[in-house]
């Protein structure tokens, strides 16, 4: 093996800069020729891709987002548009690639493999916490510490007018991010598609903490888990005392510098992909699992769901 490409698809997180730095510079020490693919698998059907020297890589370590870009791709979907994909990876003499992304991006992944023989290790990119097979994917950290920001400057406000906040933060299929971000904020309750929800029990709870002279009730709401506009229009009904407002935080969760923690799992999970094909490995997801490195097979990760640790509920259950 003697060329790769790396790419960046689906949802962007921070780390990924990390990563793509990280497999540059390990594939140029082990003496590989290296493209990045921009714009996801978009820029390999259209043939957008450049050879990175390590220095093209320098000055990234620290920057959210991706410097390859990301993109969703509806032709790679396809036969033809993989077909495509990997004339442009045939021509320019790529036998294998690290994909940094989530689900999606590792189904591709394989689709190339099974289809057309191109090997390829993923690395986990998706602020949710999603994926099975690794303890942390690359940007959860430091969605998690910006949540946790927001909802430090949340709750001054909120105990000033005596107010009761309801909180959506990104998590379509986990609450690991809300449930995290309630932990580490104080949150007065977390809303999960994990469990369900007792509104009546957890009303009664905000009514008797603002009566107990508790000034700020922050209620943090994991996207997937419902509509917040609908529970705080309920709130709003059946206890107008609470004064309920909303805040989506939305994309700011996506953006900005990676954590040391991201930066570091990035660097170690990229030069640990580039081995990984050295080694003659492919098919795999590469993440940690109690902290060390471990392989996933792409089946295993879609086949199985990443569950919520039920000691964050019962903590937050116990010291609230
Ligand atoms: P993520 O990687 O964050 O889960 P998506 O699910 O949007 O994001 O997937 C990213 C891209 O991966 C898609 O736009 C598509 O190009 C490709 N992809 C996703 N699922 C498949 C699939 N089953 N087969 C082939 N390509 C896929």
């Amino acid at each position: 093996m003697k060329t790769i490409g790396v790419l960046t698809s689906g949802g962007d997180s921070p780390g990924m800069n990390a990563a793509i730095r990280a497999v540059v510079r390990t594939a140029h020490a082990k003496g590989l020729v290296v493209y990045g693919i921009e714009n996801g698998y978009q820029g390999m059907i259209d043939n957008n891709m450049r050879i990175l020297q390590p220095h093209d890589v320098g000055g990234i370590l620290h920057r959210g987002g991706t410097f390859l870009y990301s993109a969703r791709c509806k032709e790679f979907r396809t036969y033809e548009g993989r077909e495509k994909a990997h004339n442009n990876l045939k021509t320019r003499g790529i036998e294998a690639i690290v994909v940094i992304g989530g689900d999606g991006s590792l189904a591709g992944a394989r689709d190339l493999y099974n289809e057309f023989n191109i090997r390829c290790i993923g690395i986990p990119g998706s602020i949710d916490n999603d994926l099975y097979g690794t303890d942390m994917s690359l940007g959860v950290d430091t969605a998690l510490n910006t949540i946790v920001n927001a909802l430090d400057m949340i709750s001054d406000t909120a105990s000033s007018h005596n107010r009761t906040f309801f909180v959506e933060v990104m998590g379509r299929n986990s609450g690991y991010l809300a449930a995290q971000a309630a932990l580490a904020s104080g949150a007065e309750a977390v809303v999960v598609p994990e469990y369900k929800f007792d509104w009546d029990k957890g009303i009664k709870q905000l009514l008797d903490r603002h009566n107990n002279g508790y000034r700020c009730n922050i209620v943090i709401v994991a996207e997937g888990a419902g509509s917040v506009l609908e529970m705080a229009s309920e709130v709003k009904k059946k206890a107008p005392e609470l004064d309920a407002r909303i805040t989506i935080l939305g994309h700011v969760q996506r953006g900005g510098a990676p954590t040391a923690y991201d930066r570091n799992l990035a660097s170690i999970l990229g030069r640990t992909s580039v081995e990984a094909l050295l080694d003659g490995k492919t098919g795999l997801m590469v993440g940690t699992q109690g902290g060390k490195i471990a392989f996933t097979s792409f089946e295993d990760v879609f086949n199985n769901k990443s569950t919520l640790d039920p000691a964050i509920i019962e903590t937050l259950v116990m010291i609230k």
